[in-house]
């Protein structure tokens, strides 16, 4: 009886839920009417994963002109962005200092996603989640989404919930008012360093466009910090479908490996690269960047290249999330991961929250994470090789900016201080702050240099280097 009992009052407790049908909430917003909308406007843009040193805020740029473009029935959105630099000195990464204006671009259509780089556009798998969530939690993506998922709509104070979910992609729960508007998205994104990302995004400043409710503003935080505030100047809608590319470059998701030296492996990637260092019996890998994908693949290439020993350290460079969301595949594999001791309690809390949406390699192993946390220099050494790690003191990319060294090969492994990609011929017009820092360590701490070994870009000889931070003079 107290069963039946129970029964009857969720189902009346279900009755006067959708006493607000979704039908009258896509009615209040007009999600029927708009097939495409194309948000302009201008504010701030922050660079997520990106921070100074672990734990404080995105580093934030100026968004002089931004466009978010939705095609609805094609799944489409396109993010078109001009950035200028904002922090100044430049503080932290995304990729500064920005000289001049910058655009950035990307875009998903359906499962497939891509982005501008240079002159080129790359496939982006890894956006393909992060972007299908802007698209499904934009006001009238999320109405359309519930609509298609047959999402019940639930009372709240002052107005109505919303709950969605994309298995191993992202869940959102959306908070309407009472005029059935979306005013608040707060969600959960998959991403390699976090686990379920915790994102919230606020629109607010509602007027009618066309008879279609907009919003005026769209405030987004993510892992905790401002992402994006944008105020919304002009909406078209139905005016078109954003620009989707014909021909992607496919991803290099595998590595190829070079040798840089006696037992020194350069295993280099799309983007970032890594090196594999053969010790007496074990090998040492600097840098697991991105995610398992990638990483995986580079395990595989060093285990390849230094066959019969086991991977035991993975040096991290710094806790930027596009060079540290390989590090997890390291759990897995049994290695401890070396990094600077300002980011071991930021690992280990983020490694033990949440990964529901995407169980990665080390979450499914069950292996503990081991952490060897290093200062301004840390020694590992074999009795025939020497690898020494040194922090860049003062370098503003990053607090805890680590470089390795291996003396008697004079290499030097580095990232985001020096990332020489065209040939560098002759001091440039503005010297990288990042750069003129690193020379100065290295001519303060005395390492001897020939080869510089870089986490992204071209393995060069030091006199490059020396141009690029106008040390040298051009030839
Ligand atoms: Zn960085």
């Amino acid at each position: 009886m107290i069963l039946a009992g129970l029964a009857a009052g969720q189902a009346l407790a279900a009755a006067a839920a959708s006493a607000q049908t979704l039908d009258e909430i896509a009615k209040a917003m007009g999600a029927d009417k708009v097939e495409t909308i194309q948000y302009l406007g201008t504010g701030s843009f922050y660079a997520v994963g990106q921070s100074y040193r672990p734990g404080v805020p995105w580093p934030r740029f100026n968004l002089v002109k931004a466009s978010r473009h939705f095609d609805y029935a094609k799944g489409a959105y396109v993010g078109d962005i001009t950035l200028t630099q904002a922090e100044n000195p430049p503080r932290g990464g995304g990729t500064q200092p920005v000289i001049g204006e910058q655009r950035r671009m990307a875009g998903v259509a359906g499962e497939r996603a891509w982005m501008l780089a240079g002159a080129f556009t790359l496939a982006a798998p890894a956006q393909i989640a992060p972007l299908q969530h802007d698209l499904w939690t934009s006001p009238h993506g999320l109405i359309k989404a519930a609509i298609a998922d047959k999402v019940q709509p639930v009372k709240a104070p002052g107005g109505s919930t919303l709950t969605l979910a994309r298995a191993g992609k992202w869940k959102a729960k959306a908070t309407l008012d009472a005029q059935h508007r979306v005013v608040k998205v707060e969600s959960w994104i998959d991403i390699p360093v976090l686990g379920d990302m915790a994102v919230v995004t606020t629109y607010g400043g509602y007027r009618s466009v066309d008879s279609v409710p907009v919003p005026g503003t769209i405030v987004q935080t993510a892992g905790g910090h401002k992402v994006l505030d944008m105020k919304i100047a002009e909406v078209k809608i139905n005016a078109g479908s954003p620009a989707v590319p014909t021909a992607i470059n496919p991803p290099a998701g595998e590595v190829k490996t070079d040798k840089a030296a006696d037992g020194v492996f350069f295993i280099h990637g799309a983007t970032h690269h890594s090196v594999a260092i053969e010790m007496k019996d074990h090998i040492i890998l600097v840098e697991g960047p991105l995610g398992d994908a990638r990483e995986l693949a580079a395990i595989a290439a060093a285990k390849q290249a230094i066959p019969g020993k086991p991977i035991k350290y993975v040096i991290n460079t710094h806790h930027h999330f596009d060079h540290s969301g390989g590090l997890r595949a390291f759990v897995a594999e049994g290695a401890a991961i070396v990094t600077h001791a300002i980011n071991v309690d930021y690992f280990r809390a983020a490694y033990a929250a949440p990964r529901t949406l995407n169980p990665d390699a080390a979450a499914k192993s069950g292996k503990k994470p081991v952490f060897l946390g290093v200062g301004a220099k840390h020694v590992l050494g074999d009795g025939q090789r020497r690898v020494e790690i040194h922090q860049l003191a003062g370098n503003s990319h990053n607090d805890g900016l680590l470089v390795v060294l291996l003396p008697k090969e004079k290499v030097l492994i580095v990232a985001d201080a020096f990332s020489p990609r065209e040939p560098i011929t002759k001091r440039p017009d503005a010297l990288n702050p990042f750069t003129t820092n690193l020379w100065a360590n290295i001519q303060q701490k005395k390492l001897a240099v020939e080869t510089i070994v870089p986490i992204h870009g071209r393995m060069v000889k030091v006199n490059e280097l020396m141009l690029a931070a106008g040390a040298a003079p051009t030839n």
